[in-house]
């Protein structure tokens, strides 16, 4: 609270941007080049920088994701595809690729277009940051919570920051403070007039205490569709047994869409799978028939045609009640009908979620309609921008979170910066 902040001296600069994080760097880095002679100060709470950065995609930083239209890239915004697909003509895929390539970071897309630094290691995205900070003179200091914003008279802002006994005022104010887990995180903000859209977790994996299939951990489908039953809500992708429930791509994307309705429910749930995604129910039909006729003579059990993991055909198998002792040419009508129903939906009760270590956001944050979308300037505080997480704007798994928080600090950056001139 300012009131409780006894200053000694008045520090004032041209723009300060609050958060060491990857929108954060991004911002200063893009206001910095386009005002020389301004004073550009970047301000982290942490002893840490680029912290997140550095432990992203289990510490190789998964940067971007090889996909280059613009209406198919925002359609991996659970929360925010109309506002990417606005922003992200200003700072697409390409640029991304282009900026750290330039900056001695080239990229390597995996076959899944997921995209690494070709080092694998994070730790030159945060080189590559740090450095192009320092070069366009972006002041940067540790140790630095802002606590309170205050709005002047002229527009311009008063900060209290928490471990330093002075007053900074700054005439722009970039917000880059990542994604708050609870809704009292963004207090500060709400307090200015934002509208705050009450934040929950995304991207994370689905606990099954009551399924035995956890017995199958390790076991991964390439393609299957999950569903969230009662709801529209449904995935396709890999499908990974784990030793708590199940994970993998399809799992982390529904996870990131029905974000809030599985919150709501409080974690508890059931979901539907179907096994063999591309397969119609007639084309399950009728490869399951023909085995019937050309390897009658062989255990169902052994001679799988769908091409699934052997642990798991036989546990489908028993879970219908047909025993592995059962030859192809005693399916009964009834064995086949189950069979075919639980390849197409077999049901779990999920009970809680666990972490994706590898990446997790959060779903909510500042309420993209108090923003102004073309500059990424609040509605209600002018001279005022948004750009990260801090927003009501996550991605799925991939790449898509830190191309929105380059996407949204180099719209934010530039737009502050401008206004200056
Ligand atoms: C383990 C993990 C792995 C991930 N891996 C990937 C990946 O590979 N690819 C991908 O696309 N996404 C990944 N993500 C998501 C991605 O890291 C985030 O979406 C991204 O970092 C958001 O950037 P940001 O700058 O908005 O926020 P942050 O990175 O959270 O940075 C915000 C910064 O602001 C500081 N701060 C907060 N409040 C204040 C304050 N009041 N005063 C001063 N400073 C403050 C914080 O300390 C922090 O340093 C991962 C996330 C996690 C948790």
């Amino acid at each position: 609270m300012l009131h409780k902040f006894s200053p000694n001296f008045q520090h004032i600069v041209d723009i300060a941007v609050i958060g060491g994080g990857a929108a954060g760097f991004f911002a200063a880095i893009q206001a910095a080049k386009l005002s020389s002679n301004k004073k550009i100060l970047l301000l982290e709470k942490t002893n840490k920088l680029l912290s997140k950065v550095k432990i992203s995609g289990g510490g190789r930083c998964n940067v971007t994701h090889a996909c280059f239209h613009v209406n198919e890239m925002s359609k991996n915004y659970p929360r925010g595809e109309k506002l990417m697909k606005k922003l992200l003509p200003h700072f697409m895929t390409t640029d991304t690729i282009r900026w750290f390539e330039s900056h001695g970071v080239p990229l390597k897309t995996e076959p899944d277009g997921r995209m690494f630094p070709v080092t694998d290691s994070s730790q030159s995205v945060v080189d590559a940051l740090l450095q192009a900070a320092r070069q366009h003179g972006v002041q940067i200091e540790c140790n630095r919570e802002v606590t309170a914003i205050q709005v002047a008279e002229n527009h311009s802002f008063v900060l209290a920051i928490r471990q330093a006994n002075t007053l900074l005022q700054c005439r722009k104010l970039i917000i880059a403070t990542g994604g708050s887990p609870k809704e009292s995180g963004l207090e500060w903000l709400k307090k200015l007039g934002h509208r705050i859209v009450p934040p929950v977790p995304s991207l994370f994996t689905f606990n099954m205490p009551q399924e035995n299939i956890t017995q199958l951990q390790g076991i991964a489908v390439k393609n299957a569709i999950v569903k969230i039953v009662g709801t529209k809500l449904s995935c396709e992708g890999a499908l990974l047994i784990t030793h708590w429930g199940m994970s993998g791509p399809a799992i982390l994307k529904l996870s990131a869409w029905g974000a809030r309705w599985i919150a709501e429910k409080n974690y508890h749930f059931s979901i539907s799978v179907r096994w063999v995604a591309c397969a119609s129910e007639e084309d399950l039909r009728n490869q399951l028939l023909h085995c019937k006729q050309q390897y009658a003579q062989r255990f169902i059990s052994n001679y799988n045609p769908l091409h699934m993991p052997a642990r798991l055909w036989e546990y489908l198998l028993l879970k219908v009640d047909i025993p592995v002792n059962k030859k192809w040419c005693e399916l009964s009508k009834t064995d086949l009908n189950r069979l075919v129903n639980i390849l197409r939906n077999d049901t779990y009760l999920v009970s809680g979620k666990t972490t994706y270590k590898e990446e997790f956001v959060t779903c909510g944050g500042i309420s993209l309609e108090d923003v102004h979308w073309d500059d990424m300037q609040s509605k209600i505080v002018p001279n005022l921008y948004f750009a990260g997480e801090v927003l009501d704007i996550d991605g799925v798994t991939g790449g898509f979170n830190f191309q929105a928080a380059w996407t949204t600090a180099y719209v934010a950056g530039r737009a502050a910066a401008m206004s200056l001139r």
